[in-house]
């Protein structure tokens, strides 16, 4: 029997997953609660989710061509898809077998498995996730410590694996260019590194949450356009390719 997987959706079409048209296939099961989530929907493993790699692939193959005129591919998110490192590697194996580009949207808060190196083997790009530096603000913020994190940020260098680095600016927490200026000394040391993404906080996950019967915990408004051009400016300043996301 095909590898199953829990899914909780998949869009297509996206142009910011990665490079290139891609189709996001978004797996079910975080082990963070970020304060700031905008899918609190996937947090959690529904049996009625369960789909095969077959079914999977056969729906990310719809969208060859778009990936091969765009240089694009496919890219698994969530909730946090290493949870299902078996899943990963088997649907990445057909895909890679097709010459389809692969990343990975991860938050890296996960123990070096060997199903999660053989994931990893997989893997043409991570999207990695700094929710912060400093340990005690990252657990106030996902509610986990950092090391995992960091300890997967190492492994990926060591495989030399291309990485684009995400930070979600949530005012009070990593907005300040002092702070900006931290990360990018941090990761000065990670060759690897090609690209900087800044995602401005939003409010969108807010309905989400109130649907779902959790308490909204946030209450900073969004970052204004002069932060995060000195946030910008700052990874610029030094070496950084930077791309900011619009919500
Ligand atoms: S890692 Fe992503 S999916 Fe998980 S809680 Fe944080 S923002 Fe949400």
């Amino acid at each position: 029997m095909s590898i199953q997987g829990y899914i909780h959706s998949i869009e297509t079409g996206s142009a910011i997953d990665g490079p290139g048209l891609r189709s996001v296939i978004f797996l079910q099961g975080c082990p963070f609660r970020c304060l700031f989530c905008h899918n609190p929907d996937t947090w959690t493993r529904l049996d009625s989710h369960k789909r095969s790699v077959n079914e999977v692939l056969k729906e990310a193959l719809k969208y060859e061509d778009f990936y091969r005129l765009s240089g694009g591919g496919v890219t698994l998110s969530g909730g946090e898809p290493l949870g299902q490192p078996v899943f990963v590697s088997a649907l990445f194996k057909e895909l890679r077998a097709r010459k389809i580009h692969t990343a990975l949207d991860t938050c890296g808060y996960v123990d070096l498995t060997p199903e999660v190196k053989d994931a990893v083997k997989q893997t043409d790009l991570f999207l990695l996730d700094i929710k912060h530096l400093n340990p005690d603000t990252h657990r106030k913020l996902t509610g986990k410590p950092n090391d995992k994190v960091f300890a997967f940020l190492n492994y990926l260098k060591d495989c030399g694996k291309d990485i684009w680095i995400r930070i979600v600016l949530v005012p009070g927490y990593s907005t300040d260019t002092a702070y900006a200026q931290e990360v990018a000394d941090f990761l000065k040391s990670y060759p690897t590194v090609r690209k900087i993404e800044l995602l401005p906080y939003h409010e969108m996950g807010k309905s989400k949450w109130e649907k779902l019967g959790y308490t909204y915990p946030l209450t900073v408004s969004p970052p204004d356009r002069a932060t995060v051009q000195a946030i910008t400016q700052v990874f610029a300043d030094n070496g950084f390719t930077v791309l900011v996301s619009k919500p």
